[in-house]
């Protein structure tokens, strides 16, 4: 670079980063570059934009990204820098393909969005409407009859694209929102066209560019009717609550399941057993209840200690996992009895897949203190329709059959009396 030109690089008011495409990693930038960061030009010579974009994560995504700026320079993004502080600025990205000596670079000038804003004539021309789409997380203006469904640039980044990109059309949408939460949400928007809600509100995770899905929180509603009441613009504005909603499945899986065995605890899984058994109700297949219980479990605690009869209860649940089918519920009843149930499958199915978990405990093998010795494990089996038709029944029925299986020498399974 000679000398005149260094001199202008680096008096920009904008931060330029240079950018090896292959691996987003900066290979130079301005002085202004590193100041907005609050890096030294050596710290930011080892960034990338993996490393300096919060919306960015991961080289496919990256790729994809580098793909779209080789195809539609310049390639316009708003997204954060990650600052030295640990603050995140938010900027506005424009980046251009160069070839240098032959050799490819992505050249990114980046304008802190703060102090565009804050230009005074820029504002006051600003409709409120475009002010919103600047400040919320993430804003969607729909109009139905057009078939048009616009994005904020700040929504488009959240899912890690540039404003440029994403189809405006519902379908761009809709694509985008988990396929398991897809019928769910749609059902609500439909509700409220229909003026069954006032109101459409939605928690759904929506898929990032990344393939990663981001937890949102999604309200809208009808802003505008033609004169036969049909709607012609729709408005809702959308938050990542992604943060809250892992913490939120963290204390649901925490409330619901044993810490030991990491199986369900009789709470949670008493609601998972009468809602299988009502599924199959309703849908006229078999269910079949089998309950477990260890022989000999106290003799394990008083010979080898409480710790080796935690390490052999932790051990039982892994069995269970194994052996037993997908869509099995298991839970931890008690102290050392489990209850499992089977949906779909009748007693013979049940029976065999009872062998098969007490089989796979007999010839377990146990590490220290434990190693040479037999645990073995006695079931009961109660299946419905024959033997009851509610869980409480089921469980308590397939508990006389274990401790039929118990007094007649244990490890083995027994099946519930015909009635
Ligand atoms: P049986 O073959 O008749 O079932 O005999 P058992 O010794 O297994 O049955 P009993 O009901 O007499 O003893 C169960 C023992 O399980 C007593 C209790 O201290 C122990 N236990 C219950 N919960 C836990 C636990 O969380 N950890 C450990 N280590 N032991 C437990
Ligand atoms: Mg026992
Ligand atoms: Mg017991």
């Amino acid at each position: 670079m000679s000398a005149t030109f260094a001199q202008f690089f680096h008096a920009l008011p904008d931060a330029v980063y240079i950018i090896d495409p292959a691996t987003s990693r900066i290979v130079d930038g301005n002085e202004k570059a590193h100041a907005s960061l609050g890096l030294s030009r050596e710290q930011l010579l080892a960034q990338s934009v993996m490393s300096l974009q919060t919306g960015v994560q991961g080289m496919p995504a990256w790729s994809e990204i580098a793909e779209v700026i080789r195809s539609q320079a310049p390639y316009r993004f708003i997204g954060e820098h990650r600052h030295a502080d640990g603050s995140a600025v938010p900027v506005e990205i424009l980046t251009s393909v160069q070839y240098i000596d032959g050799q490819e670079y992505f050249v990114s000038v980046a304008r802190e969005i703060r102090e565009r804003g804050c230009s005074a004539d820029e504002d006051a021309g600003r409709e409120r409407w475009q002010v919103l789409h600047d400040i919320a997380e993430g804003v969607w203006d729909w109009y139905p009859q057009e078939g048009r469904l616009v994005f904020s640039p700040n929504l488009k980044s959240l899912l890690g694209y540039g404003p440029d990109e994403m189809r405006e059309v519902l379908d761009t949408w809709k694509d985008n929102v988990h396929p398991d939460d897809r019928p769910l949400v749609l059902t609500k928007l439909e509700d409220h066209l229909a003026g069954r809600r006032h109101m459409f509100q939605a928690e759904y995770r929506l898929r990032n560019r990344n393939g990663h899905y981001v937890w949102v929180s999604d309200r809208g509603r009808i802003v505008l009717r033609d004169e036969g009441g049909e709607p012609l613009r729709v408005c809702g504005m959308i938050h990542d609550v992604t943060d809250a909603k892992a913490q939120e499945l963290f204390l649901q899986q925490k409330a619901d399941h044993c810490p030991l065995t990491g199986l369900l605890n009789r709470r949670r899984g008493q609601e998972r057993f009468d809602e299988a058994l009502r599924g199959c109700k309703r849908e006229g297949r078999p269910l079949t209840a089998l309950v477990a219980d260890l022989d000999h479990f106290k003799t394990i605690n008083d010979r080898f200690g409480h710790q080796a009869g935690d390490l052999v209860l932790e051990r039982f649940g892994d069995c269970i996992r194994d052996v037993l089918p997908r869509n099995a519920i298991t839970m931890r009843w008690g102290g050392e009895e489990f209850v499992v149930v089977l949906p779909d499958c009748d007693r013979m199915g049940g029976e065999t897949r009872a062998e098969r978990l007490r089989a796979a405990v007999a010839r377990a093998h146990w590490p220290a203190p434990l190693e040479g010795y037999r645990i073995t494990t006695s079931i009961g089996v109660a299946s419905f329709p024959e033997d009851a038709d509610s869980s409480a029944q089921l469980t308590s029925i397939a508990d006389q059959a274990l401790y039929r299986a118990k007094r007649a020498g244990r490890n083995r399974v027994t099946l519930a009396l015909p009635a």
